[in-house]
């Protein structure tokens, strides 16, 4: 079993920003659990649980973006076997993964009557014949690696299908929600990594006779971060305790992403006001803290589709889009 809680303990707590290949095993492990055959928990969960396989999770499509339902990736049934073809973008880990949990239409989006119809999720391994990456140039100081993934006629056996055919709307529901989850928390883990280095800083450092960190110039918005970090925390923590008892935790799981991430880049922002010309040396390592964070706003989910989230489902404003 997965519990949000105790990752969130494990991790964010100690100002550890988790890796992506984790978060991606996360909700591979939670799908398997939920909705994956015998067969296929006997496979993977084992491996996954020991740290001794990775799996990588791929949606986002060059075309279809932040708008999911409409990603082209096809699986076509033939007979006991479904063919694979189509192209996912920023795929982290990728080259490290022993498979990647795929998201791929068995219905073009043209033939269901409704959109959510007709997703499907697949177990694929990286190393199948028509499996092909390609390394994307992203600027993070991360230790994982983005890819292009190109899938050409990729033969995928039944066994690979993850639940029922078409389902994949429904079960995506259940690994979205932990992933922003574990984004929130990777955003405060590095929010607190950040402030941790400004406050260290603002106590040592003196130039008009007293330590910097006594200017309320700075001091103010050192004391402001903390104080939205430790809410974002908390509202991570309330998202993964919903979550962990099988309760509703969209509304919470997308304000504490939202709200970790803007933290996260304000802390770092501050930790390079903070160090002054400093903060821009190799030799302080702070700048380059700044790309993650930012990244924290746009993946795995947009601040923009957050706020659409909340603004339709839990305020009940009409979707504009
Ligand atoms: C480093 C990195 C790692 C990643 N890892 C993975 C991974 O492992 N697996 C995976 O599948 N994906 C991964 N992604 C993809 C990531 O989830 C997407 O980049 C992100 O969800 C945004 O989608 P997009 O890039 O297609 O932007 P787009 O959907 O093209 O959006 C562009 C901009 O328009 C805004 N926008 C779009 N629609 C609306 C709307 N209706 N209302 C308001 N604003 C809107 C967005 O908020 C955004 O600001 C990764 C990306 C990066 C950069």
């Amino acid at each position: 079993m997965v519990e949000m809680t105790a990752l969130l303990e494990a991790m964010g707590e100690q100002g550890i920003p988790l890796l992506f290949l984790v978060v991606s095993a996360v909700m591979g492990v939670i799908a398997l659990r939920k909705h994956g055959s015998e067969a296929q928990k006997q496979r993977y969960l084992p491996p996954l649980a020991r740290g001794e396989s990775k799996l990588c999770f791929a949606i986002t499509e060059p075309t279809a973006g932040s708008n999911s339902f409409r990603l082209t990736a096809l699986a076509r049934r033939d007979g006991d076997r479904y063919v694979l073809n189509g192209q996912k973008v920023f795929i982290s880990g990728a080259n490290e993964a022993d498979a990647l949990l795929v998201v791929a239409r068995t219905t073009p989006y043209g033939e269901v009557r409704d959109k959510r119809q007709g997703l499907s999720l697949f177990l694929v391994p990286t190393k199948s014949a028509g499996v092909t990456l390609q390394a994307l140039d992203v600027q993070i100081l991360h230790p994982e690696k983005q890819f292009s993934v190109f899938f050409d006629e990729v033969v995928v056996p039944r066994e690979a299908l993850l639940g029922e055919e078409g389902q994949g709307f429904r079960y995506l529901f259940d690994i979205l929600n932990p992933e922003r989850i574990s984004g929130a928390a990777t955003a405060v883990g590095l929010g607190r990594l950040a402030l941790e280095r400004a406050v260290r800083y603002a106590r040592q450092r003196r130039v008009f006779d007293v330590p910097i960190g006594a200017h309320q110039g700075l001091q103010h918005p050192l004391a402001k971060v903390k104080a939205q970090l430790e809410m974002a925390s908390l509202m991570a923590y309330k998202a993964a305790w919903l979550f962990d008892q099988g309760l509703s935790a969209g509304a919470e799981a997308n304000m504490a992403k939202f709200a970790a991430a803007e933290a996260a880049i304000e802390a770092c922002d501050l930790a390079m006001e903070v160090h002054g010309g400093s903060g821009f040396t190799a030799e302080c390592d702070l700048i380059t803290l700044w790309p993650y964070a930012r990244l924290l706003r746009t993946a795995p989910v947009s601040r923009e589709m957050i706020l659409n989230y909340i603004g339709e489902h839990v305020l009940g404003l009409p979707r504009s889009y």
